[in-house]
């Protein structure tokens, strides 16, 4: 599935803000996006959404701003980026208002992320970016949210699968060290370890 040819009209609140933003950045994607990777690999790394000037700009995901810049410097440096050993996705494939998806808009889109985590046949690590993709991740496997708290590098056995908590990768995260570049990549090499 391509993001070009990527057509999702499900959730209201989000339609209505596209069409704001077509008129604002007309140049932009503008559209649902989704993942971008390798779906073979061993690694599924799960954010939030789409950038407002990254994915929804470019329609790739992590890509074209900062926070992108951030996890693909962290995936070279633990190694993984030129290997191809991750596949990179969202919870909410659209950009919602404020960043700030609804639970009815992330229960929504979880049917997308499931469907991508079953296309992964050689699934081990998923690596939520934050609450809400932590939250997400769950509600895609029908997994009980209450037994999984969020909390920065806790690691997860989900059964067959481990899904590793951290921090999102976002401006303000990094601005006020809430989450480093060495506690990212400690984050990847984390999962290296559950890969074989
Ligand atoms: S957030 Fe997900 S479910 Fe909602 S419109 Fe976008 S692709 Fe569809």
């Amino acid at each position: 599935m391509r993001s070009n040819n990527f057509s999702c009209t499900l959730c209201p609140r989000i339609n209505k803000h596209f069409s704001v933003l077509k008129k604002n950045f007309p140049t932009y994607h503008n559209a649902p996006v989704t993942g971008r990777g390798n779906i073979n690999s061993k690694i599924c790394i799960v954010g939030l959404a789409p950038g407002l000037h990254g994915a929804n700009k470019t329609g790739e995901t992590f890509t074209g701003d900062f926070c992108s810049n951030i996890l693909n410097t962290s995936l070279q440096q633990s190694n993984l980026y030129h290997s191809n050993q991750f596949y990179l996705t969202n919870a909410l494939k659209c950009l919602p208002p404020y960043n700030k998806p609804l639970s009815s808009e992330i229960k929504q889109c979880s049917t997308y992320l499931s469907n991508e985590l079953s296309l992964m046949k050689n699934l081990k690590v998923i690596i939520a970016l934050g609450f809400i993709a932590h939250t997400s991740v769950l509600k895609s496997l029908q997994i009980s949210l209450k037994s999984y708290k969020f909390s920065h590098s806790s690691i997860h056995n989900l059964g067959n699968i481990h899904m590793i908590d951290s921090y999102h990768c976002s401006r303000i995260n990094i601005n006020t060290k809430k989450l480093t570049t060495n506690m990212l990549n400690m984050v990847f090499n984390q999962a290296k370890k559950y890969l074989n």
